[in-house]
């Protein structure tokens, strides 16, 4: 499960390694808290007609990378803020989904270098989602009416400060700009093609790729043979 503040948070972040996944047999799914319905300075948008273009634009970029599942929680852009309601938004997404791996947003980053201060909504979103799978999801006592407890096996953060994993997107690369050119109304060509170079730099030049934090809350499991498994299940 991808939980994200904005159409295209994903494209721009987690969506190459999402793309591999699904090649491996991979089920993903979408969770977008807000539909992006202020980010326009077209005076001919209202609101409502901004979000349908955005979850359109959503939607196709997530089936170019296999993913059909995707939620729209529809909080309005701009104003979303790490609150109970949106944490219990987020543990219903994951006691229905049951997701082993869940891919969200750096909380800690306020600012990157010296020319980007980070979106609040994307702090707020990453923060929500982190409370939302521990502890909140995995105690049956916590709101029950949201759905049976779920363990969230790994957490991993997409644009993180300190990145300690990467993924090889070198099979993906194509397939995350073509996902990335479908917000038609947000993103140019050139921002597209800017994504290759960007995922060279985060590959330190030798593939293109995807940093990620991962934190991994249950052991993973031994693979059926091998020394690995040995020394695992000891
Ligand atoms: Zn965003």
């Amino acid at each position: 499960m991808v939980v994200a503040a904005h159409p295209d948070d994903i494209e721009f972040g987690c969506a190459g390694t999402v793309a591999k996944w699904v090649r491996c047999g991979c089920h993903v799914v979408y969770v977008l808290v807000t539909s992006g319905n202020i980010g326009t300075h077209d005076v001919n948008h209202t609101r409502d007609t901004l979000a349908e273009v955005r979850e359109r634009e959503q939607l196709a970029a997530a089936a170019v990378c296999g993913v059909h599942d995707v939620e729209f929680l529809r909080y309005n852009d701009g104003e979303v803020m790490p609150t109970l309601e949106l944490c219990k938004d987020i543990v219903r997404m994951i006691r229905k989904h049951k997701p082993e791996v869940v891919f969200t947003m750096d909380p800690t980053m306020l600012w990157s270098g010296n020319e980007y201060i980070n979106h609040p909504d994307h702090r707020a979103v990453g923060l929500a989602t982190l409370d939302a799978i521990a502890p909140v999801a995995s105690m049956p006592l916590m709101y029950p009416e949201l759905g049976e407890a779920h363990r969230v096996r790994e957490v991993w953060i997409q644009w993180p400060q300190q990145p300690d994993t990467w993924i090889d997107i070198s099979e993906t690369i194509e397939v995350k700009m073509e996902a990335l050119r479908q917000h038609k109304s947000q993103v140019s060509e050139e921002t597209v093609q800017g994504i290759r170079q960007w995922a060279l730099e985060a590959g330190k030049g030798l593939a293109p790729a995807e940093a990620y934090k991962v934190m991994i809350l249950v052991a993973r499991e031994a693979r059926a043979s091998g020394p690995a498994a040995q020394e695992v299940t000891g």
